[in-house]
């Protein structure tokens, strides 16, 4: 059993390396296949210098492939869940969102209307995620605007699917990000999860922010919503799986239910 601990401890690291690693070699490598795919066009009068640059490209598009199957690779590191009050999360990163979002965008937090539930998350994924829909958010509204992050408790008396996440019927936290900026055209929407996915310039976007997200949700037993209008905005719902209270009386209908296994 040490032993496996120490295995899968030395995973997770390798898997953390990689992630971090892929990530920012991946930032680089976009710029790479965009200059030299700019480069084609010029190069058409000097056949072997054409042949040199196609070669180039031909790599960095190998290397690309490689990058995308390490991050598929970390995405499926494991995660540290514990009870997390995401209102209190959002609450404590509300400096850095500020300083992330600048001058021209308003950022409300919103108190829940009740005592939040917490959630059973992985802290620090939690944080990157949210940042990353603060960092869309600021994207989508390069002329300002505003930007609402509200939590709630949420029942869900059904299954529910959605963009290859489905949960069970439970209790699970909402963590919603809402902007006022450009909104999703129905093609973006649809693949909007995808790795490397981008709308954005070479060099500003990777792709990677909400393929990172779905992973760290869906490993946690969640679900994401999206609504999202060309011209008004966009609101990402997250709903992560309520945290068992155990050795609380909660007085909710289902306190007699067994108990899911944590
Ligand atoms: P990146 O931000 O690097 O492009 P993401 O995976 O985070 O990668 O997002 C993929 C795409 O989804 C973006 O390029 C953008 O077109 C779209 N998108 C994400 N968030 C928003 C948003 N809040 N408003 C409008 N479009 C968005």
């Amino acid at each position: 059993a040490q032993q496996q601990l120490a295995h899968s401890q030395k995973m997770e690291m390798v898997g953390q390396l990689t992630g971090g690693i892929a990530h920012d070699f991946n930032n680089m490598l976009m710029v790479v296949i965009g200059s030299l795919e700019r480069l084609a066009p010029a190069l058409a009068d000097d056949a072997k210098t054409a042949r040199r640059a196609e070669m180039a490209l031909q790599a960095a598009l190998r290397c690309s492939d490689m990058t995308r199957r390490l991050l598929t690779f970390a995405r499926r590191q494991q995660l540290h869940p514990e009870p997390v009050d995401l209102d209190a999360l959002a609450g404590g990163m509300a400096e850095l969102m500020e300083r992330t979002l600048g001058r021209d965008i308003e950022i409300v937090i919103e108190a829940p209307a009740e005592p939040l539930w917490t959630a059973t998350v992985d802290r620090s994924q939690a944080e990157s995620a949210l940042l990353n829909l603060v960092i869309n958010a600021r994207d989508a509204m390069p002329d300002g605007g505003h930007l609402r992050i509200h939590t709630a408790n949420t029942r869900f008396s059904e299954a529910t699917t959605a963009h290859g996440m489905s949960i069970p019927a439970g209790d699970y936290v909402l963590l919603a990000v809402s902007d006022s900026g450009c909104g999703m055209p129905p093609e973006v929407l649809e693949r909007a999860f995808e790795p490397f996915f981008t709308t954005k310039e070479t060099g500003k976007g990777t792709g990677l922010g909400l393929s990172m997200i779905h992973g760290f949700v869906k490993q946690s037993g969640g679900l994401i919503g999206i609504d999202s209008t060309p011209g008004a905005g966009t609101t990402f719902r997250l709903y992560l799986p309520r945290a068992v209270e155990t050795g609380r009386a909660v007085g909710d209908s289902d306190a007699d239910a067994p108990e899911q296994a944590a």
